[in-house]
C-alpha cells in the first residue's frame, strides 16, 4: 500500500492563517528585516517568498540587499542597527554569505531575541539544554508534519540523516527531547541502511538525490524527506519517492517541508515580538 504523503503545503496555508490572526490581534506593526548579500538565484528565490509570505499575514517585511562585495564591517553596521531599530522584531541572514564575511561572526552579531532564524550559538545552546527560544524553521516544520500527521515519538527509534546547525543537529534534539532514541548519520556513517533499517522515523537532510531508497525504509516508518536538489529534472528531495511503497508517512518533495519552513519563521517572528514586548519571557533576557 502506498503510503499517506503529509501535505506540509496544507498544513503550512493553516498555521499562516494562524499567524495572520495572531499579527492582526497584536498591539502594535510586527516587523520582520531579511538581509541578503550577493545575487546567489536560489538565495533570492528563497528571500522572496519569505518576504511575500510576510506580507501576506500583515507582518511589515523589510527587504534589505546588499553586494556580493560587501565587507563583513558593513555587514555587522547593519546588523548593528537592525539590532537597535525598535520597529524590526526579527532578523533574517540569509546563508551562505560570500567568502569574504566570516558566517559565525554575522550570526553571533544578531541579537538573541530577534535571531527569528535560531542561529545564533545562545539560541542553539538553549536548544541543547532542553530550554528553546528561537529553534530554526526547517526543524520545527519537521515536527510540526509529525504532529499533524500523529507519528509515536515517544520510545520510537529516530534516525537523523545529516548534521548540519540549521537541520540535522537541531532535529535530532528537538526529537531527543520528545523521547524518541535519537540516531544520528552522517558522511561517515559506516552502513547507513542498516541504521535507517532500524528507524520508525527517518528524517533525511543530506542534499544527495534518492539516497533513501526503499530497501532501506522499514516497513510502515514516517520519512522526512528535507533535501532539495535540484537536477535536470526539477526539484528532487533525498528520498527516492519509490519508497512511498513502504513508508507508512512521507513528505513529498516538494509541498511537503519547504512550504513548512517558512510557516514556522513566521511563527517565530510572532514570538520575537513577544519577547520584545515581554509578554514572552526569552530564557536568557
Ligand atoms: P549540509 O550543511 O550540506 O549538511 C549535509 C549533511 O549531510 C552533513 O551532515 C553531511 O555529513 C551529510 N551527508 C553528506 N553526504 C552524506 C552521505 N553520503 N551519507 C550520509 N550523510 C551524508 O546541508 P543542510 O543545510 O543540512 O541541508 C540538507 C538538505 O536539506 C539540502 O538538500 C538542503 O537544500 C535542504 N534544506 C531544505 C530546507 C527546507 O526548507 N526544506 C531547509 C534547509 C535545507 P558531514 O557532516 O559528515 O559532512
Amino acid at each position: 500500500m502506498a503510503a499517506t504523503l503529509m501535505d506540509g503545503k496544507a498544513l503550512a496555508a493553516r498555521i499562516r492563517e494562524e499567524v495572520a490572526a495572531e499579527v492582526a490581534a497584536f498591539p502594535r506593526a510586527i516587523g520582520l528585516a531579511t538581509v541578503l548579500v550577493g545575487d546567489d538565484p536560489a538565495s533570492d528565490v528563497y528571500i522572496r517568498s519569505k518576504h511575500k509570505a510576510t506580507i501576506e499575514v500583515g507582518m511589515e517585511a523589510r527587504d534589505l540587499r546588499l553586494p556580493a562585495d560587501t565587507s563583513e564591517a558593513d555587514l555587522l553596521d547593519l546588523v548593528a542597527e537592525l539590532n537597535a531599530d525598535d520597529a524590526i522584531d526579527g532578523i533574517l541572514v540569509q546563508l551562505p554569505l560570500p567568502d569574504q564575511i566570516d558566517e559565525g561572526r554575522v550570526i553571533r552579531a544578531v541579537d538573541p531575541l530577534k535571531d527569528v532564524d535560531g542561529f545564533h550559538p545562545l539560541n542553539a545552546g538553549l536548544l541543547l539544554a532542553g530550554t528553546p527560544a528561537h529553534v530554526p524553521g526547517t526543524p520545527l516544520g519537521v515536527l510540526a508534519l509529525l504532529d499533524e500527521y500523529e507519528v509515536e515519538l515517544q520510545g520510537a527509534n529516530a534516525v537523523v540523516i545529516g548534521r548540519s546547525d540549521i537541520v540535522g543537529k537541531p532535529v535530532a534534539l528537538l526529537l531527543l527531547h520528545r523521547h524518541a532514541t535519537v540516531t544520528i548519520c552522517h558522511s561517515r556513517t559506516r552502513d547507513l541502511a542498516a541504521e535507517v533499517s532500524r528507524a520508525d522515523v527517518v528524517v533525511a537532510a543530506v542534499g544527495v538525490p534518492a539516497i533513501v531508497r526503499p530497501a532501506m525504509v522499514k516497513e510502515g516508518a514516517a520519512v522526512v524527506d528535507v533535501g532539495i536538489n535540484r537536477t535536470d529534472t526539477g526539484i528532487v528531495g533525498d528520498v527516492d519517492p519509490a519508497v512511498s511503497e513502504r513508508a507508512g508517512l512521507l513528505t513529498p518533495v516538494p509541498g511537503g517541508v519547504g512550504p513548512m519552513t517558512i510557516a514556522m519563521l513566521l511563527r517565530s517572528t510572532i514570538r520575537a515580538a513577544r519577547y520584545r514586548t515581554k509578554e514572552l519571557a526569552h530564557p536568557a533576557a
